[in-house]
């Protein structure tokens, strides 16, 4: 089954720009999906719909099954992992404290106000952490850190919510290029050997060639390609 999909989705934003037009289409489990196309061309709206971040102004998404609706939200967003271009992460706090926060779907919010990790959370964080080789960085601060071991530290805090899919916002375009070839192998070795779908936006066909395993195009808001890499040419 599609781990998301979406039907004749549309987002029009309140200033009337279109971003998206009558976008349907199916994510599926054990697949690194990557949404290529220029700026402005509407991939992080995209890929904000998929998690409830914004409301279709037409159509639907549904999670694992689910149709996203206000009152699921919570729940289904255990299921979706997020990863940013900037990783935001709480640079003054340590590394460990910036991965549990993807525990933060499980706990109730005054739980997770009163730091009431659990130990399982905890093991949790720490499996995450070694997930992506930097176990020995827990109680580092995570501004000590190089922005390709922080972007880890983002995909880390993204596993720790054992989620069915993880959403990479340009998670490479703040890194240099050696760091963004092992942040896109780590991201494909997720999706290979964990079985999580991996969604990533790229703009850059040579990054997209090298690591999607099928590759959606959008331009002005529509889906102008849907097939394998190889299948691109190279005027993409
Ligand atoms: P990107 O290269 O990721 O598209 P932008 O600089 O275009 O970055 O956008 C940065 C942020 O501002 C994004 O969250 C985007 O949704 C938002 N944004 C972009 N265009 C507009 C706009 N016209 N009005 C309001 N917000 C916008
Ligand atoms: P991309 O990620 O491909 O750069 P975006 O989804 O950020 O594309 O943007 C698609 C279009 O929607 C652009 O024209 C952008 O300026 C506009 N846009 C994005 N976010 C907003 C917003 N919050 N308000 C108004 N317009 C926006």
């Amino acid at each position: 089954m599609a781990i998301i999909s979406t039907s004749h989705l549309s987002k029009r934003y309140a200033n009337g720009t279109a971003a998206l037009n009558g976008v349907s289409l199916a994510i599926e489990a054990g697949q690194f999906t990557v949404i290529l196309g220029p700026s402005g061309s509407g991939k992080s709206t995209l890929l904000r719909l998929f998690n409830g971040l914004e409301t279709p102004t037409e159509g639907s998404v549904s999670v694992n099954g689910t149709v996203l609706q206000r009152r699921n939200l919570r729940q289904v967003r255990r299921e979706v992992g997020m990863v940013f271009q900037h990783f935001n992460l709480v640079g003054r706090l340590n590394v460990m404290t910036n991965v549990l926060v993807g525990r933060l779907a499980y706990r109730s919010w005054l739980g997770s106000m009163l730091h009431l990790f659990r130990e399982e959370d905890f093991r949790i964080a720490h499996e995450a952490l070694a997930r992506v080789g930097l176990a020995e960085k827990a109680w580092v601060r995570a501004d000590q850190l190089s922005g390709g071991q922080q972007q880890r530290v983002g995909i880390a805090r993204a596993l720790a919510q054992q989620p069915r899919v993880i959403l990479a916002d340009e998670p490479v375009a703040s890194l240099d290029p050696v760091t963004s070839t092992e942040v896109l192998g780590l991201l494909k070795q997720i999706c290979r050997e964990d079985g999580i779908a991996v969604v990533a936006n790229l703009h850059q066909p040579d990054y997209t060639r090298q690591y999607a395993d099928r590759v959606i195009g959008l331009n002005s808001g529509r889906v102008i390609f849907d097939d394998a890499p190889s299948q691109l040419t190279d005027s993409r």
